[in-house]
């Protein structure tokens, strides 16, 4: 005999007890219940972790989840100069001079810095470096002491501060809520015309190196600031041509902010690896020299005759509109027009804060950063924009960098030796 089969479509157990009885009439809806229960506690669970998880998500300011990265702050400058680079001086949970503190940088969801190791330009001391830049300086020590004390910087205050050589460290930095730390050189004229030096600061965790600033140096030419130097090389020299190779194989960023038109474009063709603007503007929003002119924007890409680069837009208000009127809308301009011109893959921030005597109204410090951020979503940018802008533009091209290396260090590629052919000494 079949038994009859439940109400509720259960296939009939095996061993059914009898029928007769009111209890055993009511086993099947037991048996729904027993395994209802649990799934629908399941199906809450999964809704509750879907709301934890992804509706603040939506409602987080996207700054508050990605996090901004600034390639160029000037604090171990300030630190020299107010503290002569004693640690103990000074106390980063409290407010600081200048435009960089703890509590300014977490207000501003800072997610990554590129320390600048600036030491200045002969002519800016009032000094001069002699016709073949050999006149002896105190810059190589003084660049060592600016790495020190960033270093010193980030131990001091390791709940905040991560250090990084590496764009998969950044990552795990900010993954890890930390304000991944790196180092950038800001001159060629640093190296005291010696690529050992260079491969030297890249061993002590310099990942980018300008390679002008001001002035003109053995490598290459300057754009200057106010006054523009008489072009010396008419671009890159022949050492500056081999300063950027090794660069390439070491895996350390190019920067040409601060360089002449001519060295920039020189520079494209030269750097098998993406190119940075660690602290740049455009020309054609604001026109100064210092700033980047659209036929070298045009040059930036991912399409034929062109190279991956991103472009970090400088805040230093004589650099954003004329006086007066620098402020975060004109910034947002810059943005805009170096994402119209180059796409907005290749833009991002190198603020200069701490190096810098002004800035724009509305940007005073690392804690305005969603300020920029808010401006540009009123003018339509969406979440992708703005977390390249933040942070992903320039880890793809940190990225690419470190993948330029790698593959020369495949092929065998060995250390350049080449020494700067006006030394004597060697
Ligand atoms: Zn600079």
């Amino acid at each position: 005999m079949t038994e009859p089969a439940p109400e509720n479509g259960e296939t009939a157990p095996l061993l059914a007890p009898p029928t007769s009885t009111p209890e055993a009439a009511a086993t099947p809806r037991k048996r729904w219940v027993r395994w209802a229960v649990p799934l629908g506690i399941s199906a809450v669970f999964v809704l509750g972790v879907i709301l934890v998880l992804v509706l603040p998500r939506q409602f987080t300011p996207l700054l508050a989840r990605v996090g901004v990265v600034d390639t160029h702050i000037d604090l171990p400058w300030l630190l020299r100069n107010y503290y002569k680079n004693d640690i103990h001086a000074f106390n980063m949970r409290e407010a600081m001079p200048g435009h960089v503190d703890i509590p300014r940088l977490k207000k501003g969801h800072v997610a990554g810095v590129f320390w600048s190791v600036y030491v200045p330009c002969a002519a800016d001391l009032g000094k001069d470096d002699g016709e073949d830049f050999l006149t002896p300086t105190y810059r190589v020590r003084d660049t060592l002491e600016q790495i020190d004390i960033t270093k010193l910087m980030i131990s001091e205050y390791p709940d905040v501060f991560g250090y990084a050589t590496t764009a998969k460290e950044m990552r795990t930095q900010i993954a890890e809520g930390k304000v991944a730390s790196l180092i950038g050189v800001e001159g060629g004229h640093q190296l005291e015309n010696s690529l050992g030096v260079l491969r030297m600061y890249y061993e002590l965790g310099a990942r980018y190196m300008t390679l002008t600033h001001s002035c003109n140096n053995a490598f290459a030419d300057s754009a200057g600031i106010g006054a523009t130097p008489t072009p010396l090389h008419g671009g890159l020299s022949p050492f500056g041509v081999e300063l950027i190779q090794e660069m390439n194989r070491l895996g350390m960023m190019v920067d040409i902010s601060h360089v002449s038109d001519a060295t920039a474009i020189q520079a494209f063709n030269v750097s098998r690896a993406p190119l940075l603007f660690s602290h740049s503007s455009s020309r054609a929003v604001h026109n100064v020299r210092r700033n980047v002119p659209d036929s070298i924007l045009e040059l930036i890409g991912e399409g034929p005759g062109k190279k991956d680069a991103v472009v970090m837009v400088n805040f230093a208000p004589d650099f954003v509109a004329d006086k007066g009127k620098a402020d975060v809308k004109a910034v947002a301009d810059h943005v805009v027009h170096i994402a119209h011109i180059a796409g907005p893959r290749h833009v991002g921030i190198g603020s200069d804060y701490d190096g810098i005597p002004g800035v724009p109204t509305g940007l005073e410090d690392v804690s305005q950063y969603p300020a920029l951020f808010d401006e540009l979503r009123a003018r339509g940018w969406d979440d992708t924009k703005l977390a390249g802008l933040a942070q992903y533009n320039l880890l793809r091209v940190f990225e690419g960098i470190e993948r330029t290396a790698w593959e020369m260090k495949r092929e065998g590629v060995k250390p350049l030796t080449a020494v700067y052919d006006k030394r004597e000494d060697l």
